[in-house]
């Protein structure tokens, strides 16, 4: 669908078709880095959300998808995956037009995303449960049956992959959904699921409906009492308010929210290992990364070192456009959220920190920031920035580091860096987060559980988790 203007237009896809809001209202989404609108996207409200709700009720209570079976369900989202692949370069450019996210990483994104698709197929098909021979001579068996509607709402820091890793499990098992993408990367949900209707999805079974959160397709989606599940990816105090609306119709809601996680380097680290993932943590997708290292303690013996090391890495990234191939490092992913984190940057040194490196660039840019000296109560150690700004702290002991990485609000994950593994799993059976990773960062294993404590989240997704959550788990009990 094109307008008559020469941006390009995406709709909802509601039932199978793409359409338009019913007023026919329009929002403009923007690319950071030329700070230009460069697509114009149908902007829904209640209506939109009430269709799009009513159309997965419809395809769920009477539609084939619930029934169709995992293997034909497995062919068709196999299916979805195989397009995602050949249309890698379009999917990849939206997000990366949306988000300013350097185009390379966008790509490897649409990889991930198409094997969220693979994955949870597979595992749906292979997925057993236990029967439970009982004493009294009854069998008890466990049937997960499609929970039904799904709404999915997204965050716009990792826009199609974020999508999948909810929309994929959640169709896998039978369910029909909705999803919202952030309205700041509305794209490449329209795209996907333009190619999951080519793929032979049945209308309805798979909806997109545009548009913003607070009064608007978000809260319309979250409230709707025709819906059976809600996974929430975003802030958290977004998600104490999609938490509510749940409670208020009963229904379970997974959410997965912020973070401001502790990378700890011990003196005995691997120095170059340490020094490169601490990098990625922190840097990777300019910090808009729920998961990224932004509290860096590194042991004393080895401080001035390693912060030489790591300030000499930093200031090689490359930035520039992101759609340019060899750029590792963009602009903020939008106007608002470039005066958010300029906030902390520009107070950085009146809350008694320096800037060893960084500080504010041209545009929406801010460059690889790496702060040392930093109260441990400024709000640049305590809250989440969500952008390329790491504190770095001393530490001597074990326990002192143990205890600096769990005082916090958050507990998403962790990262730490030793060569005694002994210590490795001392340290992590301390950390009170949902991951630890120990001399890397960001491997995932999709079958492994996805989620924090604390207020990083309710609940945890991937394999077995993603299971329990978009099904009703039923037990049968049977005389023998
Ligand atoms: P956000 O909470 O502002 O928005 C997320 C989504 O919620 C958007 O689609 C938005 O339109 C919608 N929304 C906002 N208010 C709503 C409401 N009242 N009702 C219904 N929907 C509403 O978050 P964001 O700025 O898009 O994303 C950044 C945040 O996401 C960061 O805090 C980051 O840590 C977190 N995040 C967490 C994870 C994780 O897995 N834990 C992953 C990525 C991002």
């Amino acid at each position: 669908m094109t307008e008559s203007t020469e941006l390009p237009f995406f709709g909802h896809i509601i039932d199978g078709k793409e359409v338009e809001s019913d007023n026919a209202e329009r929002f403009d989404t923007v690319n950071p880095w030329t700070r230009e609108p460069w697509a114009r996207v149908a902007l829904g409200g209640r209506p939109e959300a009430e269709l799009a709700i009513a159309a997965a009720r419809r395809a769920f209570d009477e539609g084939p998808w619930p029934k169709l079976g995992f293997t034909e369900r497995e062919r068709l989202l196999g299916r979805l995956a195989d397009l995602m692949e050949e249309h890698a370069d379009e999917l990849g450019q939206a997000d990366s037009r949306d988000m300013g996210k350097p185009l390379a990483q966008c790509r490897n994104d649409v990889a991930r995303a198409a094997w969220n698709f693979r994955f949870f197929a597979q595992h749906a098909k292979v997925s057993t449960a236990e029967t439970l021979p009982m004493d009294s001579g009854h069998h008890a068996y466990t049937r997960f049956e499609p929970a039904g509607v799904v709404v999915a709402i997204a965050p716009w820091n990792f826009p199609l992959m974020l999508e999948t890793w909810k929309v994929a499990p959640a169709l896998a098992w039978g369910n029909t959904v909705v999803l919202k993408p952030a309205e700041d990367t509305p794209t490449s949900a329209t795209i996907m699921a333009r190619l999951a209707l080519e793929a032979g999805l049945p209308p309805g079974v798979f909806n997109v409906v545009h548009g913003y959160g607070p009064n608007s397709a978000g809260s319309a989606l979250t409230e709707d009492p025709r819906v059976n599940r809600i996974t929430f990816t975003g802030e958290s105090g977004t998600g104490k308010i999609i938490g509510k609306a749940a409670m208020d119709n009963l229904i379970p809601v997974s959410l997965e929210l912020g973070g401001k996680n502790p990378n700890i380097v011990f003196a005995d680290a691997d120095l170059d290992n340490a020094v490169s993932w601490s990098i990625q943590s922190i840097f990777r997708n300019a910090g808009q990364v729920c998961l990224s290292g932004s509290r860096l303690y590194v042991q004393r013996e080895i401080h001035d070192e390693f912060v030489t090391r790591f300030v000499a890495a930093a200031e090689a990234m490359r930035f520039g456009d992101p759609l340019d191939p060899e750029t590792e490092f963009g602009p903020l992913a939008s106007q608002e959220h470039f005066e958010k984190v300029r906030g902390y940057v520009e107070t950085i040194e009146s809350e008694g920190g320096t800037i060893a490196t960084g500080g504010l660039g041209d545009g929406w840019f801010v460059k690889p920031t790496i702060v040392v000296g930093m109260p441990r109560d400024a709000k640049h150690v305590q809250e989440e920035i969500f952008g390329p700004v790491v504190v770095v702290e001393p530490f001597d002991t074990e326990d002192e580091v143990v205890a600096l990485a769990n005082n916090s609000e958050y507990g998403l994950d962790a990262q730490l860096f030793t060569e005694n593994v002994h210590r490795a799993h001392r340290v992590a059976a301390q950390l009170q987060v949902g991951t630890v990773w120990v001399n890397c960062y960001f491997v995932r294993d999709l079958r492994a559980p996805f989620g924090g404590t604390k207020r990083s989240g309710i609940g945890r997704e991937g394999g077995n988790f993603s299971r329990e959550f978009f099904t009703e788990p039923k037990a049968v009990i049977l005389q023998i």
